[in-house]
């Protein structure tokens, strides 16, 4: 599977929603983004402190402290502020302000509802055979039964849960958002997120639509060929509940061990001219400690100044691509020139994962592969690449599909069964068979857009490589002028979206066709 950053999301300004302060106050801009920044500092620290050393979280005391903050009545102060600056730059940041604060008040009132989901979660078990199992136990359980009879039963427990117990409290979160929303000006959350990215949702979909068309009868072909390979069937054979055993590929697990992931992360870096060590402000705990959080995180404790990873290695692709995607995520935080707090910690997610796709995606790059010395066999490099292409097609078919759903679930109007119906034909058409229970995942696949940020990053990741090797060559992850040239575009941090990035380059904006492109390469080389 594609990395999804586990990257921390700090809710900056949770806190203006807190207390309601009177009308009518004066706002000192300078003060408030100076606290804002102080309060993600130590959040990400806390989030840091728990994963690295195990220690308790408690964001919400936090929060409190920065009670000074909470004031409604800013959103309303930044908006004024924002509809009246004439400079494109300062209407930029104060945009930028302001679609955070409203988006914080709007999640500051869903975070009961939220809790509520994650208590029934923890707490929950299902009875199968006579016997009471843990609902968060069922995953593990389900990936681990030979038994294909019990697999099934398994998973019809899972979503029978999910769609008595938490559906209807997730339904109510899509309610209250967008009803809150309503109460800023905004239709829905689909509007809500179109003008807080500047990006024209109804465009984007019919470039996610051509995304899906051109590259179904590859997927068809990659999935199929798995099928055949892993189950002696067709792929519409597979049942739902087997479908994760396509993408597995356990069998080039030995080909990354956990001991050789530092050593070539920083050999990667130095061929590209950036000596990790010489980066004082990059900090990599990679320590093994009992109690640490297993899974790579990237912290921006004091961008430009002070990030962090912390992971422990266990090898495993999955592994390589998590340290090279937070590392990405890493530089592209340390090496941020700008100063406005917004610009260094707001703004376009897209952005951010296109810097952290890059690294990652060498590990889907043949000639990276060899040169590494991780696959030497040719043969064995195009059966991992073929596995390669098929996940991260997977992937993005999966959340361009998800896109297209989201927008009718919050733009509301549609009856629980219309909906189950819209979730089953949007992920039929990413999956290319059939979905026997689309009731379980309809709104617990719900990510308010998040994957966005995502499709952006696959789009604008293509566009970016391809510059790169324009410029620098094929190999150019082995030409320290291609650092210096990736250093120029972090030192923007934030500011630009995808599709200003793109442009940057000199592209006609964010395209799809580069990644396309990129797809039917990698299917007529490895297949
Ligand atoms: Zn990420």
């Amino acid at each position: 599977m594609r990395t999804l950053s586990r990257r921390v999301a700090v809710v900056v300004l949770a806190v203006l929603v807190a207390a309601a302060a009177g009308c009518g106050r004066t706002y000192d801009l300078e003060t408030v983004r100076s606290r804002a920044d102080e309060m993600s500092e130590r959040i990400l620290m806390a989030y840091f402190e728990s994963d690295a050393h195990g220690e308790e979280l408690n964001v919400a005391s936090i929060f409190e402290e920065y009670g000074d903050l909470a004031d409604p009545g800013l959103a309303e102060h930044v908006d004024q502020l924002r509809r009246s600056e004439t400079d494109p730059r300062l209407r930029k940041q104060l945009d930028f302000l302001f679609f955070d604060v409203v988006g914080t008040i709007v999640y500051d009132d869903l975070a009961v509802i939220d809790d509520e989901i994650t208590n029934i979660e923890a707490s929950g078990a299902v009875t199968l055979e006579g016997e009471e199992i843990p609902y968060r136990e069922l995953g593990d359980l389900l990936y681990n039964e030979e038994d294909s009879e019990r697999r099934d039963a398994i998973y019809l427990a899972m979503g029978e849960f999910e769609s008595r117990e938490t559906n209807p409290l997730r339904a109510r979160v899509v309610e209250i958002g967008r009803e809150e929303l309503r109460e800023y000006g905004f239709l829905d959350l689909d509007e809500f997120e179109s003008l807080r990215r500047k990006l024209d949702h109804d465009a984007f979909e019919e470039t996610v639509v051509r995304f899906l068309e051109e590259t179904a009868d590859i997927y068809w072909d990659l999935t199929n060929d798995a099928a055949r390979e892993v189950f002696g069937t067709d792929v519409t054979e597979v049942s739902d509940y087997d479908r994760g055993m396509l993408f597995r590929g356990a069998e080039f697990d030995e080909y990354f061990p956990a001991d050789g992931m530092m050593p070539l992360l920083r050999k990667t870096w130095s061929g590209m001219g950036i000596d990790l060590d010489a980066l004082t402000m990059i900090h990599i705990d990679d320590e093994d400690r009992p109690g640490k959080e297993p899974r790579a995180a990237e912290y921006c404790v004091r961008p430009g100044e002070d990030v962090r990873i912390c992971l422990k290695p266990v090898g495993g692709v999955y592994d390589y691509e998590t340290l090279f995607h937070e590392m990405g995520h890493a530089l592209h935080d340390a090496f941020v020139r700008v100063d406005e707090y917004e610009f260094q910690r707001l703004g376009d997610y897209g952005v951010t994962e296109t810097y952290a796709y890059i690294p990652e995606d060498f590990f889907s790059d043949d000639a990276f592969l060899e040169e590494s010395g991780l696959i030497l066999e040719a043969d064995v490099r195009r059966d991992f690449l073929k596995k390669q292409l098929m996940s991260d097609l997977g992937s993005a078919r999966y959340y361009a599909s998800l896109f297209r759903y989201e927008r009718l679930l919050h733009r509301g109007g549609l009856t629980d069964e219309e909906l189950i119906e819209a979730y089953r034909e949007h992920m039929e058409a990413s999956r290319l068979v059939p979905l026997r229970h689309p009731e379980f995942g309809y709104l617990s696949s719900n990510e308010d857009y998040y994957g966005v940020n995502y499709l952006e990053a696959w789009f604008l990741a293509a566009q970016v490589r391809a510059t790169l090797e324009e410029r620098f060559g094929e190999r150019w992850w082995s030409v320290p002028e291609a650092g210096a040239f990736l250093k120029e575009l972090w030192a923007y941090g934030s500011e630009l979206s995808s599709d200003e990035v793109a442009r940057h380059l000199g592209f006609d904006g964010l395209d799809s066709s580069y990644f396309i492109r990129e797809i039917r390469e990698a299917f007529e080389r490895y297949s």
